[in-house]
């Protein structure tokens, strides 16, 4: 114990990051070309800071697995970016942006890193709009905003259905500029193996070219993980396929506590399940339910088509539930509601697992052409994936794994329990409580790495400035490697007959069906059986074509795969550990009469920040207490 010291700044919360930034130590600029830093990843968070380092002088080297920084997955975001601009007048303000995701978190994320996130919101807008992202506008030519899930303010900015794409743009531009200054140097398809440390600060990685399969050592003063979530752990889920948690979960076993590990958001609104081979499930966005209505036929196994139910024979069960937010209550509660009236038999479709969304009623109110400016996008693509045109019937949807609020455990500062190791965006746990708000991610990815980590890893740097260039001839370099081409040639050896993804598939289902929307004791203690059982058998019958030497996509698979199998095993112990229910987390022990989840304050108002103990041995828990100054914890309530 004792490991976990969050750094957060005195003083009142409101002024806790402007008297950070006031105090913090700072590295004069001849002296930042000699520091070096490298990143990991491209998304918001990693292309942002990236280019915010490189514009500050240090020397950056960049890494993604992708082809092009802009395929990082941010690309696929759709809805939109919160800031409390409060250009609608609506009462909105940093205070209220930071209470509703407090709350909306289920009072289970650190009070002063969500404040910070709200305050800097605005500054990442400007940043875009500076940058050239073409956000949607009113016809004054003032930025236009939307609403998402858990609040009842329209602070969310959207370039129609595909923000993330357009953001990604503005960032990736940002980035190209600080390349071509020779301040940031790009590695495009590398994948970060593993975290060299040395003395106990991370010190650089060993990755491999995915191209030719050759492995190369980087060397830094300090590293930062920008690696996104591990939401395909469900197999199926609305991330990209190559979506991973290796490096966090390689950062963790050198010594980065792993936090909240369980608190994953399953997403009320995507394309259900169509059949047995598919790879991925596709979103269609939280904005849609600004205009569109969630129902189900009121009697039971209805199988006419929609528009033939008769209004008085729909059910709008978020609306009757929940009358103070409507189709905007937050996603746990959404995906849960949907759940709960399919499972009594409401569901809609051959399998009986999917609601309806419908646009009838705003159509009928603002026109074809105001839905189809906001959403045309979305639309296009729900048609193109099931052939349905929704201007006319309503679009399918259910719930699906999607973002993980759980990730590495950082203080104030963004940096893990690793000194020099930072984690920002997805990656991290910080911000989002046990259920993030909608719009709230980018808002977050974006802060972290363009105005929160540049301030913060100067004080870090600035005692770094005598530790010349770090050499890649150290022995850690030499053992780190040598264990990650071990690791290679072992699974290359085990010439077993079944492909990674099909254990991947069958984790998947064992993780969705005892440890997603909803989980117990019993099917927990299940879970933990079969996933074990299950990797022993990839142990024994992998089957990866070729050498690690090439080009080798099955060997990239089965790392991954190989990592998943000891995150869910991590993520099974902490939901059971977490005898509450919160947010996202949902232990069908602990619900009210209502259903609704049932916190227990008393014993679980702590982040579950969990050490690598060794192979084979249990994590070990460390408890990093929330303490709640500006907000009274409370029934999280959406009626
Ligand atoms: C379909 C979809 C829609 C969404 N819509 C919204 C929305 O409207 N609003 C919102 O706020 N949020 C949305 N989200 C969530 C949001 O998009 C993500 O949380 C956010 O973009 C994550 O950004 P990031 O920078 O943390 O990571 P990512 O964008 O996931 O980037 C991860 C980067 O890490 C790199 N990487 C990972 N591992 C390695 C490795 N081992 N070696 C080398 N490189 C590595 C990858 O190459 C990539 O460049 C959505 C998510 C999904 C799935």
């Amino acid at each position: 114990m004792g490991k976990i010291i969050s750094k957060i700044p005195d003083g009142p919360l409101a002024s806790k990051w402007t008297k950070y930034k006031a105090s913090v130590k700072l590295v004069n600029p001849a002296n930042k070309k000699k520091l070096e830093i490298i990143v990991i990843g491209t998304g918001l968070s990693g292309a942002g800071a990236s280019s915010a380092l490189g514009e500050l002088g240090y020397s950056v080297k960049t890494f993604c697995y992708q082809d092009s920084p802009r395929r990082a997955h941010s690309v696929a975001a759709q809805g939109g970016i919160n800031a409390a601009k409060n250009y609608q007048n609506d009462g909105d303000s940093t205070y209220r942006l930071f209470y509703d995701m407090i709350k909306g978190g289920d009072f289970r994320a650190r009070e002063a890193n969500v404040y910070r996130a709200a305050e800097v919101s605005n500054q990442v807008i400007d940043h875009y709009t500076a940058l050239g992202v073409p956000f949607a506008r009113d016809y004054g030519g003032t930025l236009d905003t939307r609403s998402f899930g858990g609040v009842q303010v329209s602070r969310t900015f959207y370039s129609k259905g595909q923000t993330g794409q357009q953001c990604l743009l503005g960032v990736y531009s940002s980035l190209n500029r600080q390349i071509k200054k020779g301040n940031v140097t790009m590695y495009p398809r590398r994948e970060m193996l593993d975290l060299v440390l040395v003395d106990g600060k991370a010190r650089g990685i060993i990755a491999r070219n995915l191209l030719t399969g050759e492995i190369e050592r980087h060397a830094a003063h300090a590293v930062v993980l920008a690696t996104g979530g591990y939401g395909t752990i469900y197999f199926l889920s609305t991330l990209a396929v190559n979506s991973n948690a290796s490096a966090a979960w390689k950062a963790h076993k050198k010594g980065a506590f792993f936090a909240n590990p369980s608190f994953v958001q399953i997403h009320p609104t995507c394309v259900p399940q169509l059949n047995e081979f598919q790879s991925k499930l596709t979103l269609m966005s939280e904005s849609l339910r600004n205009d569109g209505r969630v129902w189900v036929p009121k009697t039971k196994g209805d199988s006419r088509p929609a528009n033939d139910i008769p209004e008085e024979e729909r059910d709008y069960f978020l609306e009757r539930r929940y009358p103070a937010f409507g189709n905007l209550v937050p996603r746990d509660v959404a995906s849960r509601a949907a759940k709960e009236r399919c499972d009594a038999g409401f569901g809609i479709g051959e399998t009986g697992l999917a609601v309806n969304l419908d646009f009838r009623d705003s159509i009928k109110k603002q026109g074809k052409e105001a839905i189809e400016s906001k959403y045309g996008n979305l639309f296009d693509m729900y048609k193109t994936i099931t052939g349905i045109n929704s201007y006319e019937e309503p679009m399918r949807i259910y719930p699906a794994g999607h973002y993980t609020m759980g990730g590495l455990w950082v203080d104030y500062e963004l940096m893990t329990t690793i000194p020099g190791l930072y984690a920002i965006g997805e990656s991290n746990f910080s911000d989002h409580g046990a259920n993030r708000l909608g719009a709230s991610s980018l808002m977050q990815a974006s802060g972290d790495g363009y105005f929160i980590l540049p301030n913060t890893i100067s004080n870090y740097l600035s005692d770094e400035i005598r530790v010349p260039k770090i050499s890649t001839d150290k022995p850690e370099f030499d053992e780190t490697e040598k264990a990650v081409i071990e690791r290679l040639n072992k699974f290359i050896s085990i010439k077993g007959k079944q492909t990674a993804a099909s254990f991947h598939k069958r984790l998947g289902k064992i993780m969705w069906d005892y440890c997603g929307m909803v989980r117990n004791e019993e099917g927990l203690n299940k879970a933990l059986v079969l996933i074990k059982d299950l990797r022993d058998e990839f142990w024994r019958d992998l089957n990866i074509p070729g050498e690690f030497t090439e080009l080798n996509q099955e060997l990239e698979k089965a790392g991954r795969v190989a990592d998943y199998f000891e995150l869910a095993e991590l993520l099974v112990t902490d939901a059971l550990n977490r005898n509450e229910s919160c947010g996202a987390h949902f232990r069908e022990e602990y619900q009210t009469p209502e259903g609704e989840a049932l916190r227990n304050d008393e014993e679980f108002a702590y982040v579950a920040a969990w050490e690598y103990a060794g192979e084979g041995k249990p994590h070990i828990l460390h408890k990093e207490e929330l303490k709640f100054e500006e907000v009274e914890m409370k029934v999280r309530s959406y009626k």
